[in-house]
């Protein structure tokens, strides 16, 4: 089986290795020194599987693709209210390295521009740089699940070269939007572009995203739930920098993309993809880095927006089990969705029964939402002269020892319930 993953991979990656569109970065002179035909393919699935395809152990700095870990690192530590104080979320319409902030509010439009990324920075907690940088660094190793290096070189050419960042960085202290002494901060923000990362560290990274902060490959959370949510979405309104919407549209899943020539994206619950391929089109993403997510998103079927069957196939079968008995057979994952639809139907056919029966038997997760309306549906029904019974062997929707606080009939069979209905009905 493995090999027909690894086959679908080799064959998007080969159909592109004839694109030569695009030119490598060139503004900070030593990104222009690599060599143009690396082009490296990862997957990781969101048990920490890894597939690779190409020169998946090439390593290329991160450059922003750092911006959405540094971010969610920020969130982490000082909390989203600390954080929302100084960085917004909304698209800023503008370039990358604008030398702006938002009319009203004075801070950087989103996290995912160099305003908002080196305002991120400033927020990890640390005693100087080195410190700060550190922590940085450490999350993204533990992300990865390796220990990360840095491109000397790079940063070197970064320092020297990085004026319009330090007119960022001097722009955003004037509005107070920085922690501590702008150079000490642009110096971190340098180091942490200069990263040096493989596509499969960045399939990795993506994977401990995919799985709501928790890494598949060294069993360690990194990170908190919430704060991936948060994370995502931004990726999501503003990762592939001008060309976002196009990207939402035809891969449809949160991503980040860098100068560097890589691109990271997730599929929540699912998935972690790295690319790498440095030629980098007008709007500053990897022409053949795009591409691949593309062919990826469309013939694996991987649109985070497409729609499933969860809604219409969570009803696996209504049927009377006896006078006065219809028996609900409730089935996969159960979200609000799904047992809106239960309530409804059982809502509508009330007259058809005195005894309904919920069979969870065959549902394989629930989330609370879900949970509160299955339990709440007996409330109802008592109220309205009938009755309701509950088929939960694994305790999904009630667990065994909360019986009473949830007022609930629960049986382990369908069996049971409904000999017990029977004798209620006869009764
Ligand atoms: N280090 C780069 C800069 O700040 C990162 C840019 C990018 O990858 O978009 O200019």
């Amino acid at each position: 089986m493995a090999e027909l993953v690894q086959q679908y991979l080799d064959r998007i990656r080969a159909e592109q290795i004839d694109t030569r569109d695009g030119a490598l970065a060139n503004y900070i002179p030593e990104l222009a020194n690599v060599d143009p035909e690396g082009f490296g393919l990862s997957l990781s699935s969101s048990d920490g599987y890894v597939y690779e395809s190409g020169d998946a152990a090439l390593e290329f700095t991160i450059q922003s693709i750092s911006k959405p870990f540094t971010y969610a690192l920020a969130l982490d530590l000082i909390g989203q209210d600390a954080v929302d104080a100084r960085i917004g979320v909304e698209p800023s319409g503008e370039a990358f390295n604008e030398i702006s902030v938002d009319d009203v509010t004075k801070t950087p439009k989103n996290p995912m521009i160099n305003a908002g990324a080196i305002a991120a920075v400033s927020l990890v907690p640390g005693a100087g740089p080195d410190e700060q940088f550190d922590r940085i660094h450490d999350f993204y190793s533990a992300c990865a699940g390796r220990r990360l290096e840095i491109d000397m070189d790079v940063y070197d050419s970064e320092k020297a070269t990085g004026n319009r960042n330090r007119a960022i960085a001097y722009m955003l202290a004037s509005f107070g939007v920085l922690d501590g002494d702008p150079d000490d901060v642009l110096d971190v923000y340098f180091r942490q572009c200069s990263v040096k990362v493989t596509s499969t560290d960045l399939a990795r990274m993506a994977a401990t995203l995919a799985r709501g902060g928790l890494n598949p490959l060294t069993g360690r959370r990194v990170i908190d739930a919430h704060v991936v949510r948060r994370t995502l979405s931004v990726m999501v309104t503003c990762g592939m920098y001008d060309a976002t919407g196009d990207w939402v549209s035809a891969v449809g899943m949160p991503a980040k993309s860098g100068v560097g020539g890589g691109i990271v994206a997730v599929l929540p619950g699912q998935l972690g993809i790295g690319v790498y391929s440095p030629r980098l089109d007008a709007r500053g993403n990897s022409v053949r880095g795009v591409q691949v997510c593309r062919n990826l998103s469309s013939q694996l079927g991987l649109h985070f927006l497409s729609v499933t069957r969860e809604s219409s196939s969570t009803l696996r079968a209504v049927f009377d089990a006896g006078p006065g008995i219809r028996v609900y057979e409730v089935q996969g994952d159960l979200l609000f969705a799904g047992a809106e639809q239960v309530l409804r139907t059982a809502d509508h056919d009330r007259g058809r029964y005195d005894v309904a029966v919920l069979d969870v038997t065959r549902v394989d997760d629930i989330n609370d939402a879900a949970r509160g309306m299955l339990t709440g549906m007996r409330a109802n029904l008592t109220a309205a002269g009938k009755e309701a019974y509950l088929v939960d062997p694994d305790g999904r929707v009630v667990p065994a020892d909360r019986h009473d606080d949830y007022d609930a009939i629960v049986f382990r069979t369908l069996d049971e319930a409904v000999n017990a209905a029977l004798r209620r009905c006869a009764g």
